[in-house]
């Protein structure tokens, strides 16, 4: 799932429940939920049509991260950016004594894709670290991306869940 969609939603969860460790839980526990509905990514032009199961019917070996290239990274700058221009919106918008619990939900909501999905470290963490591979299983098993052909049931869920989180954060 994108970048913006998880911390825009943590982010939401960090200003619900006014609490920074509450709203860091409630970020991080929101990627894997989230990460189980049907959504486009980058991994959408590297999975293979989905079978009959549901869950944990990904490929990983179509899904590795290994393979990260232009296309890829690209997608990944613009996501960064989208996510830029939402989040001084939100700022803007809200009380700063609000901006810490913001900052700490989205950052709950981001960090299993930075820790696991990251083209950069993910792979040397798991192989430096057995538990690392655990939790990758773990990650992919709760894991519904579409394939690209299916690009628009992806985006809606996406959308949905940034336009309900940003209607939380900025109205
Ligand atoms: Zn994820």
């Amino acid at each position: 799932m994108l970048f913006t969609t998880h911390s825009l939603v943590g982010a939401a969860l960090g200003s619900a429940t006014g609490n920074p460790y509450a709203g860091f839980l409630g970020g991080f526990l929101s990627h894997h939920l989230m990460d189980a509905l049907p959504h486009f990514d980058q991994g959408s032009f590297r999975v293979r049509e989905r079978r009959a199961l549901y869950l944990g019917d990904i490929n990983f070996e179509e899904n590795t991260i290994g393979t990260f290239g232009a296309r890829d990274w690209a997608m990944l700058f613009i996501d960064w950016l989208v996510s830029l221009i939402l989040f001084a919106i939100i700022f803007i918008s809200s009380p700063p004594e609000q901006w810490g619990l913001i900052i700490i939900g989205a950052l709950g909501g981001i960090l299993p894709d930075v820790v696991d999905s990251s083209p950069l470290w993910s792979i040397k963490l798991r192989e430096k670290i057995p538990s690392m591979s655990k939790y990758n299983d773990f990650h992919g098993f709760f894991h519904w991306t579409v394939p690209a052909k299916k690009w628009p049931l992806g985006m809606l869920t996406q959308i949905l869940l940034i336009a309900a989180s940003l209607w939380y954060l900025v109205f």
